[in-house]
């Protein structure tokens, strides 16, 4: 049976130029290249688990504009469930403004638009969704009320709980408590512990802070650094697979979108770790977020070509 997600958080519609630098403050720069496409940390993990092969619902709120009618046939056409994203009559819908420079980086700008007004009593519908589901998905996108809410009845139901803490802000301990893998990346992670992360050894400590936050485990995810898996007084190193980055939007969500999958499916966590990292450095080899999203097959592919160099280079 395909694993069921549930992901209740943010769509957005994403304006992504690539650009020779990222402009100072008053400074145009002249981009060569755009893309618009749909986008938003929910949405993004949301149809990144689906071309994944697993069934996922998506809660989410979008304004009655054409940027959410865009949106939503989108999210049908992956073959989401739609029945809980709810129309917004005063808010527009959210919208991402991204620059890429030659180097990968990016900028964001985000106005949050009908995502702010995703309030626990649109929430609350979608109980028997996630009742039903193996893993329930959030990042920060949305009321921190309407995460607390997803998360409870998730707890309620015995459904596994990943909360990417994206962006950073502060995080109540009673929703720490419901989370069983916390996935900050390296400035969520920093922010979150009040700390750098700036050696390997710092990273580790930071991640057992977390750790000893609530979480049932912590997976910090350091981009091309790979990630590091703490749970119980286990900290390990997952690597990073090497590949030319283009655009590195969305990796965070392809990771976390494989992860929520294969998770779903009762593998390892360092396995299921190591998974999400494969759809992440894909990712980030083509330009923009829902369009850089791999499929199953894609991941499947890379990760044997992946084992067929190492076994190489080894025997
Ligand atoms: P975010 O997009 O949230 O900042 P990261 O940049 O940490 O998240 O990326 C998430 C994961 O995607 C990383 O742990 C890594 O596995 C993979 N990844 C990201 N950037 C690269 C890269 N340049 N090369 C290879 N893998 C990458």
């Amino acid at each position: 049976m395909k694993p069921r997600i549930v992901v209740v958080g943010s769509s957005d519609t994403d304006m992504v130029e690539r650009v020779p630098h990222l402009p100072a403050a008053g400074e145009t720069v002249l981009g060569r290249k755009s893309v618009v496409a749909a986008g938003g940390k929910g949405a993004n993990q949301a149809v990144a688990a689906v071309r994944l092969g697993s069934e996922v619902t998506l809660v989410a709120r979008l304004g009655r504009d054409m940027f959410g009618q865009v949106a939503l046939q989108g999210y049908k056409a992956e073959g989401i469930n739609v029945d809980y994203i709810a129309w917004d009559d005063e808010a527009a819908s959210g919208v991402a403004l991204i620059m890429v420079d030659e180097a990968g980086e990016n900028a964001i700008a985000v106005a949050t638009g009908a995502n702010g007004r995703l309030s626990p009593d649109g929430v609350a519908p979608a109980e028997s969704a996630i009742a039903e589901a193996d893993v329930l998905l959030l990042q920060m996108e949305i009321p921190l009320e309407s995460v607390r809410l997803a998360a409870q009845m998730a707890r309620r139901h015995g459904v596994g709980v990943i909360l990417n803490p994206a962006p950073a802000g502060p995080l109540p301990d009673d929703l720490l408590a419901l989370v069983d893998i916390l996935t900050p990346n390296e400035t969520e992670a920093a922010r979150l512990a009040g700390v750098p992360l700036a050696s390997p050894d710092q990273a580790r400590e930071v991640a057992r802070l977390l750790l000893s936050c609530g979480p049932a485990a912590v997976v910090i995810t350091l981009g091309a650094q790979g990630a590091l898996v703490a749970k119980g007084d286990q900290v390990t190193q997952v690597s990073s697979f090497a590949v030319t980055a283009v655009d590195t939007t969305a990796a965070g969500d392809a990771f976390n979108g494989a992860l929520a999958v294969a998770w779903a499916q009762g593998t390892d966590l360092t396995e299921a770790v190591r998974y999400a990292s494969a759809a992440g450095a894909l990712s980030v080899t083509k330009l923009g977020a829902q369009p850089s999203l791999p499929t199953a097959e894609g991941v499947e592919q890379f990760l044997s070509v992946a084992r067929l160099s190492r076994s190489r280079e080894t025997g």
